[in-house]
């Protein structure tokens, strides 16, 4: 069946008429301070330090996140000198889109380009009562998972607050601009290892809760790790936000097969890290499990995993593997992801499969690849495994 695909390029970006390819990135950056970059803390810290009085902070958030707005000229509670002041020294800038797609089944997916000319992923996945925003927090991803197209692309570097909530007030500026509801949830399940970009990370979640910029509860952001096992330690003391745990597996050896940071904090580490997080409230992690045929999607597989989950309040999102060109993994049969389901449900686990949302853009979980300069070599030592030197 032929599926609707959409595709623009934009040419967004001031000062040139075509967007570069890949390998000619454009540096953009100026000498401005960015106040994306800043939470309510920070930005009453600037303030202070400009001799301006903190409640301008909360008056910015609002102008910044709720309004969606980059003109401090827009700003009509500040006077014409702060607003001037402003303007001369600092700057509200977010990602340019390179590329947008959408999918046949209502999802999309932009293309960012950052002010260094590396390329990011988001997608947007509505529902009925919500819209999930899937946002990166690393231009590519150090952790080199086996069945993770991003980690083909190697890394990069980290990225900036700016960059990381740029995203949902970029995404929600195109939502306003179409008509559409904005961003209910963040999910940190794109590109890269959100616990291995802490600060950074932590204070675009601390603006994603603050009632003055996006107001989102504990519940509608969620964090996605693979078990970053001192991080987690340090996350239960920063935020109280909603934990997702990529499992993938019921024993070691397996696992660090497919997650070879598995090697570093193994399965038992990392679980009673998650039982910290979550304490003895009711609140659970969730439990990500993409399900790669005759690897990790045995009946005998799903009762140790059940047996596993014994020690940690869960629930598991079986994901369908979503396939990438050249890899060797396969997507479990339906009937065996539901026999897994059910051994699951059996003991007591609440379980559900993730709809995959987005494939025909390559939007899916694992799927996001984006475009930037691979400072590991990992994509070059990649080429050479999959064609033996020939390509
Ligand atoms: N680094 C973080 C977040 C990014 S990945 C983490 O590991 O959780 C978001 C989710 O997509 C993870 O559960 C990841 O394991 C899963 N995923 C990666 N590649 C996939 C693929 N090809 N098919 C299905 N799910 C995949």
């Amino acid at each position: 069946m032929a599926k609707l695909q959409i595709f623009r390029q934009f040419d967004n970006a001031p000062g040139r008429n075509a967007a570069p390819g890949a390998g000619t990135p454009v540096d953009r950056s100026t000498d401005k301070v960015n106040l994306l970059d800043f939470d309510r803390a920070a930005l009453a810290a600037w303030f202070a330090a400009r001799g301006e009085k903190p409640f301008r902070a909360t008056q910015l958030l609002k102008w910044i996140h709720q309004q969606g707005v980059d003109d401090f000229s827009a700003m009509t509670n500040f006077s014409k000198a702060l607003r001037e002041e402003l303007a001369a020294v600092a700057e509200i800038r977010g990602p340019t889109v390179a590329a947008d797609q959408l999918s046949s089944d209502g999802s999309r997916k932009w293309l960012f380009e950052l002010a260094d000319g590396n390329r990011i992923e988001s997608v947007y996945i509505p529902e009925p009562g919500r819209a999930t925003l899937c946002i990166s927090s690393q231009v590519g991803c150090a952790l080199n998972c086996s069945f993770c197209s991003t980690a083909r692309q190697g890394f990069n570097r980290n990225l900036s607050t700016a960059e990381i909530i740029g995203q949902l007030w970029m995404v929600n500026r195109l939502l306003a601009r179409s008509g559409d509801a904005p961003v209910s949830n963040v999910v940190f399940m794109g590109m890269g290892e959100p616990l291995l970009n802490f600060d950074n990370v932590m204070a675009a979640v601390s603006l994603m809760q603050d009632d003055f910029a996006y107001a989102l509860s504990k519940r509608r952001v969620t964090i996605s790790t693979a078990g970053v096992v001192p991080a987690l330690q340090r996350l239960a003391e920063a935020t109280d936000v909603s934990l997702a745990l990529s499992l993938h597996a019921p024993d070691d050896a397996l696992r660090t097969r497919l997650v070879p940071l598995n090697q570093k904090y193994p399965i038992n580490e990392v679980l009673h890290a998650c039982r910290e997080y979550v304490g003895e409230g009711r609140r659970r992690v969730t439990i990500e499990y993409v399900m790669l045929e005759g690897v990790n999607d045995s009946d005998q597989q799903a009762r140790a995993l059940a047996r596993l989950l014994r020690q940690v309040p869960s629930k598991v999102n079986l994901i369908p593997f979503n396939p990438f060109p050249q890899t060797l993994y396969r997507r479990s049969s339906a009937e065996r992801i539901d026999s897994f389901r059910d051994i699951l449900h059996n003991s007591g686990i609440v379980t559900i499969t993730r709809k995959t949302r987005g494939d025909d853009i390559d939007a899916a979980c694992g799927q996001l690849a984006g475009d930037f300069t691979d400072r590991t070599r990992r994509r070059k030592r990649f080429e050479v495994e999959v064609t033996g030197g020939a390509a």
